[in-house]
């Protein structure tokens, strides 16, 4: 479901946590595309995953604050990226657990990341500025 770019209209959209429903092609396909900006922090960060998820370089940039965006962004294609919860959301910080996977067979690894991320307003977008802790 979640190969480079392979997911379809009516998929569920990878951000979608356990209990959630809403779909790719109008949940975070359109800010992926560029055609919507992500209204809140929440959208950035759930956008964010997915723009993970799927690979989507361009997306991760566009949505990074200048001021901490890193010159190179390499993304890991080993890490799969299975899963998201939002376990808070205030103010300008979004905290989650994304699940991930590497490898397969004997080599499967799976792990967490957790994370308060920090976002910053400008020019009417809300974007990624870092980690809190
Ligand atoms: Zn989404």
């Amino acid at each position: 479901m979640t190969g480079a770019f392979g997911t379809v209209s009516g998929d569920p959209c990878p951000c979608a946590g356990p209990g959630e429903r809403h779909q790719f092609a109008t949940h975070c396909g359109p800010l992926l595309r560029g055609e919507a900006l992500p209204g809140t922090p929440e959208a950035t960060m759930r956008s964010r995953y997915t723009a993970y998820a799927l690979g989507d370089r361009d997306h991760l940039v566009r949505t990074w604050h200048p001021r901490t965006r890193p010159g190179e962004l390499d993304l890991d294609p080993a890490l799969r990226w299975v899963g998201l919860t939002v376990t808070r959301a205030e103010g300008d910080q979004v905290a989650f657990e994304a699940h991930w996977m590497s490898g397969e067979g004997r080599t499967l690894q799976r792990g967490v990341l957790t994370e308060t991320s920090r976002f910053e307003r400008r020019g009417g977008r809300w974007l990624y500025v870092g980690a809190t802790d």
